[in-house]
């Protein structure tokens, strides 16, 4: 059986040492009989899984002690309704920064719920940039600012957080773990997982405690952040299987070195694969240097004829999920913590030796 390098954006590709693993437990995890999948969530295992994937999280992030590590359903677009549910009660504004296609699905949540004032956008640069801090306007009556971090399909990151005194709350969907953070600047951190967490079925939620007295008790209860807080985010059965893949990919991760040893080896992928697209004729990557994402690398061949052929010999050289979103066109080469530098030495040589078959 041969594994191809898999470029896709979420569910994504993960760390072949975690699936073996996963096999090797599959049908008896450490010697209780029986599959992770048909345990009780109650149970003493189920709960020390738990209990390690959250350690995890808090291990890797430096997640400082005033703050909850919640595992959510519903994805990361569940949290877009949730998130103004809980933390915009008693508000009539909340502020967002548009940057790309998540951030506005968040607003249009987030839009039933309190006014939207968004911040800054920057929708008319075709959300190829960031706008600059200093032109944020922020609304300080707002519940909270809202950030996307690194946008998925545009391939648009960026580090910086600005002054407020305004609970930061953030989607790190598509960047959690993959470079060092300081939790203590945000309010809410959320993530679904199948893009370098683990497989699809939860999302990681970070929450400072004092946020947590902001869910009324009118809430739907499955979606009230301090019921879940309360109750070990086991309301109703959560996705334990799911968890479970999480906290062995956490365990890998520390193993290597933890966040600040693969961020080196990301930097270097995207260091490598951005010079392979700006010193060709061939590829072009949209994003303003200054916010382009580490982990999505959006890149678009001159003549758009080529596309398909250059889809079907990438696959065929093992090289797979390299359309980009269906909103944008191109190519997106998705490179999170699981793709090693092999994966993306692998893609460069492909687009090399493509360049050269089609006259570039
Ligand atoms: C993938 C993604 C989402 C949506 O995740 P779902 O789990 O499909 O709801 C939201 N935000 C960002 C930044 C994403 O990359």
């Amino acid at each position: 059986m041969a594994r191809v390098y898999n470029f896709s954006s979420g569910p994504a590709a993960l760390p072949e040492e975690v699936l073996k693993k996963a096999q090797r437990e599959m049908l008896d995890w450490q010697g209780v009989g029986m599959s992770v999948m048909e345990m009780s969530h109650r149970s003493k295992e189920f709960i020390s899984i738990l209990d390690a994937a959250k350690k995890g999280i808090r291990d890797l992030l430096h997640v400082p002690d005033n703050y909850e590590i919640l595992f959510m359903q519903g994805g990361a677009s569940t949290l877009f309704a949730q998130i103004p549910a809980n933390l915009a009660q008693g508000f009539t504004t909340v502020s967002y920064l548009d940057t790309g296609v998540w951030s506005s699905k968040a607003i249009k949540e987030a839009s039933k719920y309190a006014n939207v004032n968004i911040v800054a956008s920057s929708k008319e640069q075709k959300y190829t940039s960031v706008p600059n801090l200093v032109d944020w306007n922020i609304n300080p009556e707002s519940a909270y600012l809202h950030i996307v971090q690194n946008e998925t399909i545009g391939g648009v990151e960026f580090d910086q957080l600005p002054e407020t005194d305004l609970p930061i709350v953030a989607d790190l969907s598509s960047t959690i773990l993959s470079r060092k953070i300081d939790v203590s600047k945000y309010a809410l951190i959320y993530a679904g997982a199948q893009k370098n967490i683990g497989p699809v079925g939860s999302v990681l939620v970070i929450i400072r405690n004092d946020m947590l007295e902001r869910s009324q008790d009118d809430l739907p209860t499955v979606w009230n952040f301090k019921q879940l807080a309360l109750n070990d985010s086991m309301i109703n059965t959560p996705p334990t299987y799911s968890i479970y893949l999480a906290g062995l990919v956490l365990e890998w991760l520390l193993e290597l070195g933890g966040v600040e040893q693969i961020e080196q080896v990301n930097i270097e992928k995207a260091r490598r694969l951005y010079q392979k697209i700006d010193s060709s004729r061939l590829y072009s990557n949209p994003v303003d240097p200054n916010y382009r994402s580490r982990m999505n690398v959006p890149f678009i061949l001159a003549d758009e004829s080529l596309n398909q052929a250059f889809l079907a010999e990438a696959e065929n050289a093992g090289l797979k999920n390299l359309s980009g979103h269906r909103s944008v066109g191109g190519m997106r080469a998705s490179i999170y913590n699981a793709m090693p530098l092999s994966g993306v030495d692998a893609l460069i040589e492909f687009m090399s030796a493509f360049e050269r078959k089609y006259g570039y």
